[in-house]
């Protein structure tokens, strides 16, 4: 694919979607960390519905701390994997309260250092709580990346660096929402829904189901 197409398709994003973000609730940096963490292998509906109960009764490290185990699981149960969930939230909440002010740093090798943040949500937590452009590869931005041409790579990190090449400057902070939502809502795995995407005549997969 070459830069004049993906700066079309990126063209065509942004005038449908002017200003995209995440489908996950929240209202500090705080929250999403930890709305974040709660969304691995887990739908957003899903984490929003289990923070909404939980983020009335205590959205800061030192009220979560205050739960205790027991406490933010019983807010968190609904999750798959909430017991691991519930322990990393745990010591992440501790180290922040320790080391950083009880703030979540924006900085990518401290957020790394928490657990139950990878480089995945350190890029999400980046881009979307401070603004940075910063693309944080899941399983749909790999898809699209690789099935239309855009950014192909064998990792999510192949991926994640190819993007940060190819994409344009202007598109670079908003790129990550705009991929996540095509291959959350289009660009499906199973049956892509190539009859209503947006950039069908720009993308170079072979089996479009046009
Ligand atoms: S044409 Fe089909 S395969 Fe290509 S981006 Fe659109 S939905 Fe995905």
């Amino acid at each position: 694919m070459n830069n004049q197409k993906r700066r079309e398709i990126f063209t065509r994003w942004r005038e449908a979607n002017p200003k995209p973000t995440t489908e996950l609730d929240y209202t500090t940096p705080f929250e999403l960390l930890i709305a974040v963490i709660l969304s691995a292998q887990a739908t957003d509906k899903g984490v929003n519905k289990a923070t909404a109960r939980l983020f009335p009764v205590a959205n800061t490290p030192e009220a979560i701390l205050a739960l205790g185990l027991e406490g933010l699981k019983a807010h968190i149960r609904t999750i798959g994997l909430y017991n691991a969930k519930a322990e990393n939230i745990l010591k992440t909440c501790r180290i922040l309260v320790a080391h950083h002010g009880s703030q979540v740093p924006r900085e990518r090798t401290a957020l790394e250092a928490l657990p139950g943040v990878g480089r995945k949500t350190a890029n999400v937590i980046l881009n979307t709580a401070f603004g940075e452009p910063t693309i944080a590869v899941d399983t749909h931005i790999f898809r699209v990346a690789n099935r239309t041409g855009l950014a192909p790579g064998k990792t999510p990190l192949a991926v994640e660096q190819r993007l940060l090449k190819v994409v344009p400057a202007e598109f670079r902070r908003d790129a990550h929402h705009w991929l996540i939502l095509h291959g959350r809502y289009t660009c499906t795995a199973r049956a892509p829904r190539c009859g209503d995407c947006l950039i069908a005549d720009l993308c170079d997969f072979k089996e479009k189901t046009l």
